[in-house]
């Protein structure tokens, strides 16, 4: 049988229709919210995924200013934006896009975006909060992925979460966020990674399924049970000739086999991706409500 297909897409449009009712708020006020984005070199991947944060921004008629620099920049340099960043009154949110090249410490980097306009969710002290439960900016992909599963009907409370991938974006936060005794939350958690033997025999487990591996297809049919709900945050390029950009985007969930089996599984593209961009100009717009209202 098909398993449903979870759609971030049109999940992610929703929150988006939310967002514009208060945004036309603070138009109504003569405010806008703004984002800085700081993309630094020139992967393609990373300035697609930039390009696609400026374009949500655009539709939603929040402000963006964009900082586009040369790969051979100074970590000072970076620094340097930032501080001013920082003081520009029309900005409530900074995304400095990652991976950063190896001559900038990402840490030091992260670390130097103030709390108020942590829209990625990645300072220790947006972490601390997030551990303790208090409120703060969640990372957005971790975020997108609780927000999804709730939004799809598939509420985290009381279910056996396995997650495959421990990474400071995805894996380790979303261990955080649904472990704590709160709606929406309030699961069991299992976290795998490179360390953990025989992955199937926690994967198979599963009530909730997520893979943050970013390898193709790793995950298949054997892994997983019948009743699972899978949630393949991976976003893998393949070759593929035949198409106009000569790859492909694939997950780390072999879809073909494991949507005949499990309950329901969201798609790459048009799972998680939409979801983790909504977040971020939902937490744009809840920095600007507290700086502004
Ligand atoms: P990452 O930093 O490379 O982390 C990958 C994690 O997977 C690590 O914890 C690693 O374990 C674990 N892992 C790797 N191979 C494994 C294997 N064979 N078995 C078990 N665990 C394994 O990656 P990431 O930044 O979390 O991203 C993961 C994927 O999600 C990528 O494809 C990325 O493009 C995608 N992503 C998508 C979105 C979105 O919005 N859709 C957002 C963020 C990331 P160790 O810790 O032991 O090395």
């Amino acid at each position: 049988m098909s398993a449903e297909i979870i759609d971030g897409k049109k999940i992610a449009g929703q929150i988006k229709e939310e967002l514009k009712q208060e945004i036309a708020i603070f138009k109504n006020k003569g405010r806008t919210p703004g984002l800085a984005t700081v993309l630094v070199g020139d992967d393609p991947a990373s300035a697609s995924y930039v390009r696609m944060k400026e374009k949500m921004c655009n539709e939603l008629g929040m402000l963006t200013k964009s900082f586009k620099l040369p790969a051979a920049t100074k970590e000072s340099e970076l620094l340097s934006l930032i501080n001013d960043l920082k003081i520009d009154h029309e900005i409530h949110g900074i995304l400095v896009q990652l991976p950063l090249p190896e001559q900038i410490d990402e840490r030091k980097i992260i670390n130097s975006i103030p709390e108020n306009k942590d829209v990625d969710g990645l300072h220790p002290t947006s972490w601390g909060k997030m551990m303790k439960g208090e409120d703060s900016f969640l990372p957005c992909t971790p975020a997108g992925i609780q927000e999804l599963l709730i939004r799809s009907g598939h509420n985290p409370e009381q279910k056996h979460v396995v997650i495959v991938g421990r990474s400071q974006i995805v894996g380790l936060p979303l261990a955080n966020i649904l472990v704590r005794k709160m709606p929406g939350a309030n699961a069991t958690v299992t976290v795998c990674h490179t360390g953990t033997k025989d992955i199937s025999q926690f994967t198979k487990q599963a009530d909730i399924l997520v893979s943050a591996i970013g390898r193709p297809e790793v995950v298949t049919a054997e892994m997983v049970n019948e009743n699972a709900v899978v949630i393949d945050v991976g976003v893998n390029r393949v070759e593929a000739s035949e198409t106009k950009k000569g790859y492909r985007l694939i997950g780390d969930v072999h879809f073909e086999s494991v949507s005949q089996k499990v309950r329901a599984i969201t798609p790459v593209p048009g799972g998680v991706g939409p979801m983790t961009i909504i977040m971020l100009m939902k937490n744009t717009v809840k920095s600007a409500k507290q700086t502004i209202f």
